[in-house]
């Protein structure tokens, strides 16, 4: 899909977080860009409008433009603090195709390795991470890196339906498996559960990660009574296709008990909503840093 890139000065760029975000244990977002060139037909974010920090134009033509905070990474080194626990992002993905010729993030991963936060988290579907994957070893012996990657279904027919700009579902284990033997914390986050079989996805979880597995289903007004939901796009595509018990919350559940129990046999953890992304914001199977690359150390 075409896509315009604007380029913006930002006042700010952490965010105090509140909600699903704030729930699950972090303290501030930090968001690159506004809009997203995945354009994904079911993002919640253009649900949010003003109060993702939006313009009309971003909503009416999601995915179609994105506008980039270009003074993110020297707005960031005056903002960090140590106690920070900070989620990349909730309202675009930082490795969306418009990054590959925008190259904010190795600024922003600089910035970030410069002044570490107690938790960084990524969450991304983007393949380009692993552009940055010198810089985000670094970090991982700086701060607690956690690399949250999203993987909707286990069928690339599906993926193509809703989220036609994203990569394949195998590029995708491709590069979740590049980063684990790498040596960076990464989980799978099954986010959200587009139509799938739900064994064979966890069963794919299971064998490319090492970490929790998170998960996420669509976001329905019955049952989330405010905030954002799930994009109109999705909801039509699942009546179109007969997927209606994928809006059903009921199905929800069954469905992630289900995987549930499938992870929990295999000793693993398994769980979603707050509770699952808080897996992804505090220390626990991310490396310890090295005295030597601690706070304060020089950097190169
Ligand atoms: S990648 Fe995330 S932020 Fe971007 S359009 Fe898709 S769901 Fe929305």
């Amino acid at each position: 899909m075409p896509f315009r890139i604007v380029e913006s000065e930002a006042r700010t760029i952490l965010s105090p977080v509140s909600g699903f975000i704030l729930e699950a244990g972090f303290t501030h977002s930090l968001t690159p860009a506004r809009n997203c060139t995945f354009g994904c037909t079911y993002c919640y974010v253009p649900t949010m409008r003003f109060q993702g920090g939006l313009k009309p134009e971003d909503w009416t033509h999601w995915g179609q433009l994105t506008t980039l905070k270009r003074n993110a990474a020297e707005l960031l080194a005056k903002s960090l603090r140590p106690t920070q626990r900070i989620y990349c992002s909730p309202l675009t993905d930082p490795y969306q195709p418009a990054e590959a010729e925008a190259i904010l993030m190795p600024g922003i991963l600089r910035a970030v390795i410069a002044s570490p936060p107690a938790v960084f988290t990524i969450q991304t579907r983007g393949p380009l991470i692993l552009r940055d994957l010198d810089l985000l070893l670094k970090l991982s012996t700086r701060t607690c890196l956690r690399v949250g990657f999203s993987l909707t279904t286990n069928r690339d027919d599906i993926r193509k339906i809703f989220e036609p700009h994203c990569a394949t579902i195998e590029e995708r284990w491709r590069t979740v498996a590049a980063l684990r033997d790498a040596g960076i914390d990464v989980s799978a986050t099954l986010a959200p559960l587009l139509p799938c079989d739900p064994a064979p996805l966890i069963d794919q979880a299971l064998r490319y990660t090492d970490g929790p597995i998170v998960a996420d289903p669509f976001h329905v007004r019955s049952v989330k009574r405010s905030g954002a939901t799930t994009r109109e796009p999705a909801a039509a595509i699942c009546r179109h296709y007969g997927w209606e018990q994928w809006l059903d919350p009921a199905f929800h559940q069954q469905t992630l008990e289900t995987m549930r129990s499938r992870a929990t046999a295999a000793g693993r953890i398994f769980a979603w909503g707050p509770s699952g992304f808080g897996y992804l914001s505090r220390p626990g199977t991310s490396r310890e840093p090295a005295e030597s690359d601690k706070l304060g150390a020089v950097l190169p």
